[in-house]
């Protein structure tokens, strides 16, 4: 163990001193396994977080924990504040942005972009007896995002396609409620902690807590049963 390790982990084992339902969680899973929650955790909510520390590995639960932290900050937002935005687009094209953005009428008109690239929008949907997802169906929805994690505040590469509705449940393969998501974000989804998944993504909520009257929910339990890793159609 290095030095640095050893000082980490004594700062991890201080910050869960006054936590005993971490302390097993941490007995039981190794003292990393509960440093995501060290800046969350109160006597108030130390149940809440030992429950989401031993059923999510360490990179799902710093990714919850980011998800849940922007998640309040939107609620508590007051007003119709503005936000920067930063892209990477070509030199030409930002130099026409440039003097576009001084119009009065500048976020009109990006509402009229929005508004024909969601028009222009006619998802495909297909039932082939199979859950392995059409060539054509897959490549529509990789575009969507450009093979990026579909969650919002999220730019890891996508590692499979999400069945919003859960494939088990209608055997379809339909673009709109296919997203492409990072590892983590396909570990919270099953988990059922998306609310509105199957809607637009700008829509997705982060839960605390899932429905477990949801037919999703057994769906979702069998899923933590079988992993993919690859590129692949999930339940
Ligand atoms: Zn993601």
């Amino acid at each position: 163990m290095s030095r640095d390790s050893v000082v980490d982990a004594l700062r991890i084992g201080r910050g869960i001193e006054a936590f005993p339902a971490l302390k097993r969680v941490a007995e039981e899973k190794g003292l990393q396994s509960v440093r995501p929650v060290l800046t969350m955790v109160t006597a108030e909510t130390e149940d809440f977080w030992a429950e989401k520390a031993r059923s999510m590995s360490k990179t799902t639960l710093e990714t919850y924990v980011r998800d849940l932290r922007l998640e309040r900050r939107f609620k508590t937002a007051s007003g119709p504040e503005k936000v920067d935005m930063h892209w990477r687009v070509r030199p030409a094209l930002a130099k026409k942005l440039a003097v576009l953005e001084k119009r009065a009428d500048f976020e009109e008109l990006l509402q009229e972009f929005v508004d024909t690239v969601e028009a222009r929008e006619v998802p495909t949907a297909v039932a082939n007896g199979s859950r392995y997802i059409p060539v054509a169906v897959k490549r529509e929805v990789l575009e969507r995002t450009g093979g990026q994690c579909a969650f919002p505040t999220c730019h890891r590469s996508a590692t499979s396609l999400h069945h919003t509705q859960r494939f088990a449940l209608e055997k379809v393969h339909d673009a709109a409620r296919l997203q492409p998501v990072c590892t983590a974000h396909e570990r919270i989804a099953h988990l059922g902690l998306i609310e509105g998944e199957e809607g637009r993504t700008e829509d997705w909520v982060v839960l605390e807590n899932q429905d477990k009257n949801h037919p999703k929910y057994y769906v979702d339990q069998f899923v933590q049963l079988f992993r993919h890793n690859a590129v692949s159609s999930s339940p």
